[in-house]
């Protein structure tokens, strides 16, 4: 006997169908003997819809009533899945965020899970009740609803899953693991049967939304087994179809030789700025981050281009483009601190990224990045890198281009192309 821990995505729990197809993958689990906690999205579209009437209502919603509206469809997905379950006489009930409750700190939208309080849920599980927990929801220190930003769910899985000690986290969704890149945009990707915590963080956090980054830090945190794998296809006796999130160690080193990168990730909600004749003196950088840092605004790629002959230099960074507006009003407000004479944004831009431990032991890998657009025709505007990383800024138009030619570059296609 296990203690699992199972997720269902939006497009896994969109229609009373599918959710019928869900809750016989729950019962297949508790049959086995199985102790079961389930952690469901709410229906594939519907988390945007309700965004949408925040919006709708107000510009400057209060982020408090917001989490209300958003968290709500997480809610009508764990009672139904709960009243199906019951229907196929598989015991089990919902458990909303407040209810366990699920503590969060109170950055309203993009809350961070503290502490679960499991005594109530571990012995439901005990009891042979399947637990089915929304979600993206928990509870701030004041009692109100918060959610944990977008793609929260995954966070809430591993975060069950760490609080009951369970012996695995599956998380299941519409591709069937982990690919070398997005499936949708490169047929020829190849599934991974294995990658590292290192490896995943980094890939979600530069674009493969495939797990949400905090949930992959968590597990890291954790040791949570973390596993990806599909919902739409029927069980079978082996337990790991998928793709296993798993420590270095259990990498062997001649795969990691194999390949000097593991994925390629895209990402296209990054705005570009960049700040004209910014003084080149000590401190000038400075000046332009600190009130993004205040206005809690990440920025990511950083570009300080050579000194002008006047003494005054060019800098250019990115921000995530839902904070562009935010950050053009800080930078605004901060135009005489900084001194910069004209600002300059883009939001036809992306973010395309190569990542792998085996880039350590590899010379070249940025070379070979390079080569490959470069015989594109296509312009790099900026470079990050990392340890196990190289990020690229490159004009929005060549975006799946891009990916598909670094895929071959790099060896990474696959003899056949998956179906779609
Ligand atoms: P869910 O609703 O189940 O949480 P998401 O839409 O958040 O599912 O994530 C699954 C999607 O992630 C896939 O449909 C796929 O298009 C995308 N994706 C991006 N990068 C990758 C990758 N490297 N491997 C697999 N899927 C990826
Ligand atoms: N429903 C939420 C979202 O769409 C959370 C999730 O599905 O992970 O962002
Ligand atoms: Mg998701």
């Amino acid at each position: 006997m296990a203690r699992i821990v199972m997720k269902f995505g939006g497009t896994s729990m969109a229609g009373i169908e599918r959710i019928r197809v869900v809750a016989a993958r729950v019962k297949h689990e508790v049959e086995l003997g199985n102790e079961v906690a389930v952690v469901v999205s709410a229906m594939a579209g519907d988390t945007d819809r309700l965004v949408g009437f925040c919006r709708e209502a107000s510009s400057l919603y209060d982020p408090r009533e917001y989490d209300v509206v958003v968290a709500s469809g997480e809610q009508v997905t764990s009672g139904l899945l709960a009243i199906v379950l019951q229907n196929m006489g598989v015991k089990a009930r919902s458990w909303l965020g407040w209810q366990l409750p699920i503590h969060t700190d109170s950055a309203h939208a993009s809350a961070r899970i503290e502490t679960i309080d499991t005594e109530a849920l571990i012995a439901g599980m005990a009891a042979g009740e399947v637990a089915v927990i929304p979600g993206f929801q928990g509870m701030g220190a004041d009692g109100r609803v918060t959610t944990l930003g977008r793609g929260g769910s995954d966070t809430s899985a591993v975060a069950v899953a760490a609080a009951v000690k369970a012996d695995r986290c599956d998380i299941y969704t519409d591709v069937d693991g982990v690919y070398t890149t997005d499936p949708r945009i490169v047929p020829r990707a190849r599934k991974l049967a294995k990658v590292t915590y290192e490896e995943m963080l980094e890939l979600a956090s530069v674009g493969a939304k495939v797990l949400q980054t905090r949930s992959v830090g968590l597990a890291m945190k954790e040791q949570v087994r973390v596993q990806v794998l599909s919902s739409f296809e029927p069980p079978t006796d082996n337990v790991t179809p998928g793709t296993l999130i798993v420590g270095e160690d259990e990498i062997e080193e001649s795969e990691m030789e194999r390949q000097r990168i593991t994925g390629i990730a895209l990402d296209k909600n990054e705005a570009k700025i960049t700040l004209t004749e910014v003084p080149d003196r000590p401190g000038a950088v400075a000046s332009i981050f600190a009130p993004l840092a205040d206005a809690n605004i990440n920025v990511d790629v950083i570009v300080q281009n050579i000194a002008h002959e006047t003494g005054s230099t060019d800098v250019t960074f990115t921000v995530p483009g839902a904070e562009l507006a935010r950050a053009i009003d800080a930078l605004t407000k901060s135009r005489d601190t900084i001194g910069y004479v004209e600002m300059k944004h883009d939001t036809k831009i992306c973010k395309v990224s190569v990542v792998g431990v085996g880039m350590r032991s590899h010379a070249g890998v940025a070379s070979t990045m390079f080569q490959a657009l470069a015989g594109r025709g296509i312009n790099i505007q900026a470079i990050a890198t990392s340890e196990i990383k190289v990020s690229v800024l490159i004009e929005e138009d060549y975006a799946e281009l891009a990916v598909r030619v670094l895929h071959t570059a790099y060896g990474l296609d696959a003899p056949e192309a998956i179906e779609a």
